[in-house]
């Protein structure tokens, strides 16, 4: 799970960008940290990079596919 200390530094937002899952191997839609909903890992991504393809790791038999979905957006200026 994601961990911070300075909630000062973070706001919760409602933003539907939340909620949409992404499969591997595409360009990410938003800079920030992803998190697979199957499994739970998280992964930072930076604007522009792609999301980490489906051999990036493995789910076990009848788990299902990996989905990213995002947690943490990260904003520019
Ligand atoms: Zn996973």
């Amino acid at each position: 799970m994601a961990s911070f200390k300075y909630a000062i530094h973070l706001r919760q937002d409602s933003n539907n960008a939340f909620d949409q899952k992404h499969p591997p191997g595409i360009v990410a839609p938003y800079a920030g940290i992803y998190r697979c909903v199957v499994c739970g890992e998280e992964i930072g991504i930076a604007q522009g990079h792609t999301l980490p393809p489906q051999n990036h790791h493995q789910h076990p038999a009848g788990r299902g596919r990996i989905e990213w979905q995002l947690l943490v957006q990260a904003h520019g200026h």
